[in-house]
């Protein structure tokens, strides 16, 4: 249906454009040209016009040549219709994203080979860190993370919120050598990973990571109102607590432990995915990757659901063990999510074995993500929920470590 704009709309929308102050004037246009990965199934969703963007889809997974303006459609229908965070991945180049959905031996690589001992025997160590996990600092940095505007990958407040998780980051590891917090600079967008790692006396690593970013909205993403109390303060809040309860027990790990704050996953897995390529070209041995994106919302009867695919399943063998081991109480069970639903698949994708605890059953997911909704009230102003993945991460960081 066709309707005229009356006479002072038009005036006030063009007004608006030009005296935004966003970041984004530092990055070309809107038309900016993108290649992207995604499931097949969503490309066939979003671009029913094939000849037009869908150059090339094989395994399943599909390469689209997009505008940046198609974002907004395409995160939209990646989580109203299939329940995906992410639910693509952005290339800088087309042979790059031809490479990843070509590539499928490593991501097979990462999902079938065992990558290190799962032998669960720390009982009394991994019981006292778990005693030591606080549901209050939780709720406390929830409550400070989702008090930005946003955490836009483009916006002011997007740099603030790394800003403010650098410096809780900084303070909770000072007076320790071994422990350094760095940004992890990304070329092509101003918002930085932000990076703590705990050095053990061997390289192998451990990463425990999230993505800090959020969205909502279509239009004008960076003066969005977007909370993301769940989406994903809730994951930064429990990589923090978890980081917080080793420190403050004088936890020396024998591998070296990386915690990371992601920036940009919203936008096509981009800060995640420069980290794990970086690893992968530093010939990082990495014994295991846990993905902690939407802990906070208890929608579903399982309290954990761990994601199936593009996952390593002997790792996710070994945290169901870890859950019956130290949290007997909680049920769980194995849910599927799709290409590219998260940080996770950036590290399956470099052929790294990840797992990824999520929240609920993934249609019983908090429906209010990526909106202005997305709020801690949706959680009863708790983190009641969040702390079972604090307790699950530290049993999953002692035991792999030893
Ligand atoms: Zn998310």
């Amino acid at each position: 249906m066709f309707f005229s704009i009356p006479r002072f709309v038009v005036g006030s929308l063009i007004l608006v454009s030009i005296t935004q102050p966003s970041f984004s004037k530092a990055h070309p246009s809107s038309n900016k040209r993108l290649f992207v990965t995604m499931g097949s199934d969503l490309s066939e969703k979003v671009f029913t016009n094939k000849s037009q963007k869908v150059l090339e889809s094989t395994n399943g997974l599909s390469v689209v040549e997009i505008e940046v303006d198609d974002m907004g459609n395409i995160s939209h229908e990646a989580h109203e219709g299939f329940h995906r965070c992410g639910g693509f991945m952005v290339h800088e180049s087309y042979e790059k994203a031809l490479e990843e959905v070509q590539n499928d031996s490593s991501r097979q690589f990462a999902k079938n080979v065992s990558f290190a001992d799962y032998s669960i025997n720390q009982g009394s160590q991994v019981n006292a860190r778990i005693g030591e996990a606080r549901e209050i600092r939780i709720r406390k940095m929830i409550q400070k993370l989702s008090s930005f505007k946003n955490r836009y990958f483009e916006s002011e407040t997007g740099l603030e919120s790394q800003e403010y998780i650098f410096n809780e980051w900084k303070s909770i590891g000072s007076g320790r050598s071994d422990i350094e917090v760095k940004k992890f600079k990304h070329n092509s967008w101003p918002q930085d990973t932000i990076i703590a790692v705990m050095r053990g006396s061997s390289d192998e690593k451990i990463v425990i990571g999230g993505h800090a970013d959020s969205i909502a909205g279509w239009w004008n993403r960076s003066r969005a109102t977007a909370p993301g109390a769940d989406d994903n303060a809730s994951g930064i809040a429990t990589i923090t607590e978890t980081f917080r309860v080793l420190v403050e027990s004088g936890y020396r790990p024998e591998k070296t432990l990386v915690f990371a704050a992601y920036a940009a996953e919203e936008v096509g897995l981009r800060g995640s995915k420069e980290m794990a390529e970086s690893f992968k070209k530093n010939n990082d041995t990495v014994l295991g990757v846990l993905q902690l994106d939407m802990t906070n919302y208890n929608g579903s009867d399982w309290d954990i659901a761990l994601v199936s695919d593009f996952t390593n399943e002997e790792q996710n063998k070994f945290l169901g063990s870890l859950i019956d081991t130290y949290l007997p109480q909680l049920k769980w069970g194995y849910d599927r999510c799709g290409y590219a639903c998260s940080d996770h698949a950036s590290w399956t994708g470099q052929g790294f074995p990840a797992s990824a605890p999520f929240e609920a059953r993934k249609s019983k997911m908090n429906p209010h993500i990526h909106t202005g909704r997305d709020t801690l009230s949706q959680s009863g102003d708790n983190a009641n929920h969040a702390l079972k993945f604090v307790k699950l991460a530290l049993a999953y960081v002692i035991e792999l470590d030893n």
